[in-house]
């Protein structure tokens, strides 16, 4: 039987996921930036908290583990690298191990260089990846604890995923990178058509995630770094995937 998947927001901008397993009524929050719209997403479908799968470290992904924990005695899965400090964890999660919940599977793949210790969970069986900050709709995430070579290298994990798989990420922040992104590729058909859509979502107050894979490889311009063309937009011909992301992700910070 196919997964559930909710979304909703928490927080200002970050997404809260549900994903409930409808045959043995198991349910994941992916990450927990609040406890509160967590719970409330549980009671109106009536649903009951099983696990918590973090992606990473920081507190807008980790603030609502302890009152969930508490309140359900759900199990607390995060990345293994215990140098970040995340409370409540019951499991350690690195890259290949497949975490069940209830009869779903959640490959880990470890994507760092948002955070060293930053993991995305891929459903295989459901077509769908929670990436979290490492990469949005049309953008990605910051370059906090890693480096460019590091993040590149974890977008092209997610890039290899197959084009019908949804992307599910932490932020809204669709908007503004489509703004960003079309400061490199105003000629981009699939980039400007995802702008119109972006647009009427936003203005009917509705999110932009999940959105497929296939659109992304297209649209988004960090996934496509190693494009020659990408690299003539920046003036860098002959660059590496890895230097051409490093100038777009740098100029993203000062957009
Ligand atoms: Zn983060």
């Amino acid at each position: 039987m196919t997964a559930e998947i909710r979304l909703f927001t928490c927080l200002t901008d970050n997404f809260g996921y549900l994903v409930h397993d409808p045959a043995t009524k198991a349910t994941a929050s992916i990450d927990a930036p609040e406890a509160g719209p967590i719970i409330a997403a549980l009671e109106r479908e009536g649903w009951n908290l099983t696990d918590i799968l973090i992606t990473h470290h920081h507190h807008d992904h980790v603030g609502g583990v302890a009152e969930l924990k508490q309140k359900y005695g759900c199990r607390v899965v995060a990345p293994h690298d215990k140098t970040t400090a995340i409370a409540d964890v019951d499991l350690r999660a690195a890259n290949g191990d497949v975490i069940k919940v209830g009869s779903l599977l959640a490959r880990v793949l470890e994507t760092p260089g948002h955070t060293l210790d930053h993991i995305s969970y891929v459903f295989d069986g459901e077509k769908a990846v929670f990436a979290a900050d490492t990469l949005f709709s049309i953008g990605c995430g910051r370059v906090f604890e890693g480096n460019y070579p590091m993040m590149w290298d974890s977008l092209l994990k997610l890039r290899a995923l197959p084009d019908d798989f949804r992307l599910y990420c932490g932020h809204e922040y669709t908007a503004a990178n489509v703004k960003f992104a079309l400061t490199v590729e105003s000629d981009n058909p699939v980039l400007k058509a995802r702008a119109e859509e972006v647009t009427r979502l936003r203005a009917a107050n509705k999110p932009t995630i999940p959105t497929l894979l296939g659109e992304e490889k297209k649209a988004n311009v960090f996934l496509r770094a190693d494009d020659p063309a990408v690299a003539a937009k920046l003036h860098m011909k002959g660059a590496d995937g890895a230097q051409v992301f490093g100038e777009l992700r740098e100029r993203k910070n000062k957009s």
